[in-house]
């Protein structure tokens, strides 16, 4: 079996004998054929003149520097403490103990209703909460979300919020509070089966348990991404496949949750071997054919 993978669009096809053979024949005309129109739709078939590499260029400087775009995004982090200390993290190697305070919480939430204000063209403000750990700092979140959603409301603009979490503390109780803030997704870091879970993450036996039952909880009131941060010292497609096979199957989690890789390796050592694992990965999961690339793995 072979795969086709497009890092512009992320885009994965899996390829049977016909596709193929179609690929290997291509002569770069519409020919009207489902093939034409899948690789076309999915970003493999692209206009000849069309840069590729000048269009992800200017994207880019784009979303720095287009102050008149009609979608407004911030991301905050109320403070950088976290209660896991990952083996991979940034904030465990830095003096980021900071916690936002309320008065400075207000003054967040003021600066961007005044960007929205200077912004005629504003249609829709996009919320993502980091940190550290988000959930140690409701109360910031709260302020903040608070004005903000009366701001967007009066001025009739779409107001989204989305969390990265470790999942721990989003018990039911918080759930309920980040509904209540407009949350609709939440992406939680899952780095392998307990075992190793507890060892990358420096937590418990009981945290994994409870962050899985707290994504069973979650999965049917707010959107879940479950990003598999597996380190590359271990042998990654075991362990996906471990995880996601506990998650769908025995947790009944599979069509509730999106689920991700995430190839964890300092990419400024970016190895054919870290490589092979990867598209290794990829190929052992299309083998289980429970998995649908659009549906799962367009991230
Ligand atoms: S859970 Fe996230 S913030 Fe906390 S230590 Fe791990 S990577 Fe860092």
């Amino acid at each position: 079996m072979q795969y086709l993978w497009n890092t512009y669009s992320n885009a994965l096809l899996k390829l049977d004998k016909s596709s193929q053979k179609y690929i290997q024949k291509f002569n770069g005309i519409d020919d009207k054929s489902n093939e034409f129109s899948l690789l076309k739709e999915n970003g493999f078939i692209v206009y000849e003149h069309l840069d590729e590499f000048g269009r992800i260029c200017f994207e880019e400087k784009q979303s720095l520097f287009t102050y008149n775009a009609d979608t407004l995004s911030f991301i905050i982090a109320p403070g950088m403490k976290c209660n896991y200390n990952c083996s991979y993290c940034f904030e465990s190697k830095s003096d980021l103990s900071g916690i936002m305070q309320p008065e400075v919480a207000c003054d967040v939430a003021d600066y961007i209703c005044q960007r929205l204000r200077n912004n005629p063209n504003a249609r829709r403000l996009r919320v993502t909460w980091f940190g550290g750990e988000p959930l140690l700092y409701v109360n910031i979140v709260e302020i903040i979300s608070h004005k903000l959603i009366e701001f967007t409301k009066q001025n009739n603009i779409k107001y989204y919020a989305s969390i990265i979490t470790n999942g721990r503390f989003l018990n039911s109780k918080t759930l309920s509070k980040l509904q209540e803030f407009c949350v609709t997704k939440a992406q939680i870091t899952v780095d392998g089966m307990r075992e190793l879970y507890c060892i990358s993450k420096g937590a418990l036996p009981n945290d994994f348990d409870c962050v899985i039952d707290n994504i069973c909880n979650a999965a049917d009131k707010i959107k879940i991404s479950v990003r598999l941060n597996i380190p590359n010292n271990v042998d990654v497609v075991k362990e996906a496949i471990d995880i996601t096979n506990y998650l769908f199957s025995e947790r009944g989690l599979f069509g509730k949750v999106h689920v991700y890789l995430a190839y964890v390796c300092d990419y400024s050592l970016f190895t054919r071997r870290c490589m092979e694992s990867l598209l290794r990965f990829f190929a052992e999961l299309f083998q289980m054919d429970r998995f649908f690339v659009r549906e799962l793995w367009h991230f």
